[in-house]
Parts: C-alpha cells; sequence; structure tokens
C-alpha cells in the first residue's frame, strides 16, 4: 500500500503557524506522502467567515508554495452546499481506491466530534489524526471517549497498513495561535508577524483584510 495522505480541513481564515505546524508534525510523524488544505466554502460548525472563499483559498495556497509537502485541494470551496467532512472523504476514497486517508484536526475539533454530520461512518473513510492545541485536554465526553477507546492507536505501521479506521494522538507542541487572535491583531493595528508566514501577512496588507469592525 503506497504511504498515507493527510487532509487537513479548516476555515482557514486566515491560515497560520498552528496549522502549518500540525500539517508538517503529521507528516513527519506519519509518513505522509502529502498533506492538502482543504479550505471549506461553508462551515457547517461555525459562524461564517470573515473573508471569502477566494482570499481564503488564495491564503492557503501562498502558505502551501511556501511550505514542502503541503498541497491545496479546492474542492470544497467549489460547492453550493455545507463542506461536510464526510461527503469529502467519500468523494476521495472514490478517487484514491484503498490508500490510507488521514484527516487531521485539532484537538478541539476532536473532542466535539459527535456534533460533526454522520461522525460515526468518518472512520470508514478515514484515520483521524489529532493535534494537541492550547486548552483543550484529551478529556473527550462519553460517545468521543468510546470511539477513542475503540480505534486509538500509538502504532504508526497500523496507519499505513490499513486505509482507514485508526485514531492516531500527535506528539507536538502546543502553539498558541488562533484566526480569530491574527483577526484581532490586525483589527487592533497590530503586527502579527511570525503567526503566519510573511507571504499571509502580505496578502492580507495588499487586500485589506480584517481591518473592519465586527459585527
Ligand atoms: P478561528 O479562531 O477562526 O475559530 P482556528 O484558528 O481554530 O479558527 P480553523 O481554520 O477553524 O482555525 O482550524 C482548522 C483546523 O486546524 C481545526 O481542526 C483546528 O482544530 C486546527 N487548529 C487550528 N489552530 C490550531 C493550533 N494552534 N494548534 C493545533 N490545531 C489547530
Amino acid at each position: 500500500m503506497t504511504s498515507p495522505i493527510g487532509l487537513l480541513g479548516g476555515t482557514f481564515d486566515p491560515i497560520h503557524a498552528g496549522h502549518l505546524r500540525t500539517a508538517i508534525q503529521a507528516q513527519e510523524q506519519l509518513g505522509l506522502s502529502e498533506v492538502r488544505l482543504l479550505p471549506n466554502h461553508i462551515p457547517p460548525h461555525r459562524a461564517t467567515p470573515d473573508s471569502a472563499p477566494r482570499h481564503r483559498l488564495a491564503m492557503a495556497r501562498l502558505a502551501a508554495a511556501a511550505t514542502p509537502g503541503l498541497t491545496v485541494d479546492e474542492r470544497e470551496l467549489n460547492r453550493t452546499t455545507p463542506s461536510y467532512t464526510i461527503d469529502t472523504l467519500m468523494e476521495l476514497r472514490r478517487e484514491l481506491g484503498r490508500r490510507p486517508l488521514c484527516f487531521i484536526m485539532g484537538m478541539d475539533s476532536f473532542c466535539s466530534l459527535d456534533r460533526w454530520h454522520r461522525w460515526q461512518e468518518l472512520l470508514d473513510q478515514a484515520h483521524l489524526v489529532v493535534s494537541h492545541r492550547p486548552g483543550w485536554q484529551p478529556e473527550f465526553n462519553d460517545a468521543v471517549n468510546e470511539l477513542f477507546q475503540r480505534h486509538g492507536t500509538r502504532d504508526r505501521e497500523r496507519i499505513h497498513r490499513a486505509p482507514a479506521g485508526h485514531i492516531f494522538l500527535l506528539d507536538n507542541p502546543e502553539l498558541d495561535v488562533s484566526s480569530t487572535q491574527i483577526r484581532d491583531c490586525i483589527r487592533n493595528g497590530n503586527n502579527p508577524q511570525y503567526l503566519l508566514p510573511d507571504a499571509v501577512t502580505d496578502y492580507i496588507r495588499q487586500q485589506g483584510l480584517y481591518t473592519g469592525s465586527v459585527v
């Protein structure tokens, strides 16, 4: 079986060091052949993003161009319906056959997994790879805990041998960075340097993103 492919879904409004370090740590710890960034169009679990899909896509592309092993997959942006992860994974599964797929997410997302659309089917299509995030302990509610007890593994070989079905916690340094924090920083006229790639900061400045008041 060929090396697993990583998928990192997000609103990326804007993309930042927390996303990018997570992608790199997953790639290195699990030997992923690539990590595809999947900007979502209409996020099902949160408010409408501040910036238009074309800006979030442009920023993801700039970040991917600056990071070896990262690519951007636009499929969710091309849909007019909510970006349900299960739909995306099923589509990718049809394209990629039995190749292992690793859907990567932060601990905050994993803790509320049982609120995701058809969450019990996600592991039929992919492995779940979870990165630690400040403020979020691996303390799960009963439903998520039961899933973790049944599917959790620390063995990277199992991720390579099966197309889907395991949950792997990354061993990653926690970076206290969020898109909200960066939007606030820019709105307040402060410098977000080192929280995100310089090329993305330049793009935000050129396009005048995140300067308006919050509605
Ligand atoms: P916002 O502040 O707007 O809510 P965010 O910073 O959480 O955004 P998203 O685009 O919503 O960014 O996150 C996409 C994915 O990346 C999610 O699975 C999230 O848990 C994960 N993620 C975001 N920031 C970090 C971080 N600092 N460390 C680890 N994972 C992160």
